[in-house]
């Protein structure tokens, strides 16, 4: 029945091979980055290339600092952390999203509570989360508490889903006004604009993800953003133990994580990082195809990039208007080679998160029942 998709998707890549969701391509660099790393003995955690990746990625995405990380979750719980979130505080977050983002405010022992995300953005609302403070919290001095659970609500962490910005100047705003602090999982947007200005550089801190299947890897890695030196400096040092600077001696001034990216992973991102324009540019001729081909379907629309934004367009997306057809669609694509996969189910029925505060989730529910995801890696 969607033979001619399986057709268009073979053609689009070239190959009657099998074709994964996101492969990354490894076209430049790479292997002499690793050789020299591997050369100057400097494989761990302290090294050139983490230093220069560092500097190059806060100013690709215009932002003044930038910390890196073992991995997206670890960078998260860091950036969660040093926003001030503490036990037994709230953290608004949406549901539609992948469990790192949700098991990051949990690391902190604080509580998340999930607010709606739009249909065109797919991340979260700026109306349903002004309607869920008006509703339900009232400022105490400079503290927004929530009057159900008389609990503070410290921190908000929007995400923009498959690269696409959500709304996330108006959340900024919000947040502001209620005195939350904005923290941006940017996971999946490195490439991405709302009005101009980079996905991730919104929030007193933004956090990236350079897993295997993002938009460029180092194997496994993260990195938080800000314009805040102190931040900045508090994400540095507890994502190194805590290890007060000396020559020799052992002090450590925290109880703190060893969550610092390797030089190794940071030679193979900076090569990465070189060919970011050219992956993206081939993200959006590979956006304007679908785009093309999807226009006059009237069962399936694919999802473009939202307005007043720029998408990286990392993982492609289509939305399966009749909600029963989408297992049919899954079944025969994956059978015929060409892969392609639910959205995430809802944080909000995981196990962990079942009993978080919410507030009813209309548009998650609506897209968790019909959006899938289609090759989307870059073209050679
Ligand atoms: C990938 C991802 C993360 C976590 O990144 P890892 O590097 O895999 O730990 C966090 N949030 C979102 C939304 C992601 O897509």
């Amino acid at each position: 029945m969607y033979k001619n998709i399986v057709d268009f998707i073979q053609k689009t890549y070239k190959t009657k091979e099998y074709i994964p969701l996101h492969e990354p391509r490894f076209l430049g660099n790479e292997k002499k980055y690793l050789n020299e790393c591997i050369d100057s003995s400097f494989v761990s955690s302290v090294g050139k290339f983490v230093d220069s990746f560092e500097e190059k990625f806060a100013s690709y995405i215009g932002s003044k600092y930038a910390v890196a990380m073992v991995n997206g979750t670890s960078a998260l719980h860091i950036a969660v952390l040093v926003a001030g979130v503490k036990k037994d505080d709230e953290v608004i977050t949406q549901a539609l999203s992948f469990v790192a983002t949700c098991n990051a405010i949990s690391y902190c022992d604080a509580k998340p509570v999930f607010v709606d995300v739009d249909v065109d953005t797919m991340g979260m609302s700026p109306r349903a989360l002004e309607v869920f403070l008006q509703k339900n919290c009232e400022m105490d001095g400079a503290k927004c508490i929530n009057k159900t659970t008389k609990r503070q609500i410290k921190a908000c962490v929007p995400m923009h889903t498959f690269g696409h910005p959500c709304k996330i100047e108006e959340i900024k705003n919000i947040c502001d006004a209620w005195g939350i602090v904005l923290v941006e999982d940017a996971a999946e947007s490195l490439g991405s604009y709302y009005k101009d200005k980079h996905a991730g550089t919104f929030g007193a801190l933004g956090v990236f993800s350079f897993n295997g299947n993002k938009i460029i890897t180092s194997g496994g890695g993260g990195v938080i953003v800000t314009d805040d030196a102190k931040l900045a400096s508090r994400a540095k040092h507890l994502s190194t133990t805590a290890k007060v600077p000396h020559a020799y001696e052992f002090e450590h001034d925290a109880l703190a994580y060893n969550y610092r990216m390797p030089n190794l992973n940071a030679a193979l991102l900076l090569a990465q990082l070189e060919q970011l324009d050219d992956f993206l540019q081939s993200k959006r001729v590979l956006a304007s195809h679908y785009e093309n081909f999807f226009k006059d379907d009237a069962k399936l629309e694919f999802i473009k990039e939202p307005h007043d934004a720029k998408s990286n367009y990392w993982l492609q997306a289509l939305i399966v208007k009749d909600k029963n057809q989408r297992d049919d669609l899954l079944k025969c694509l994956n059978d015929n080679g060409v892969m392609c996969r639910p959205i995430w189910k809802l944080l909000s029925e995981l196990l962990m998160y079942k009993n978080c505060q919410n507030d009813g989730l209309k548009n998650a529910k609506y897209l968790e029942q019909r959006v899938v995801n289609i090759p989307s890696s870059v073209r050679i």
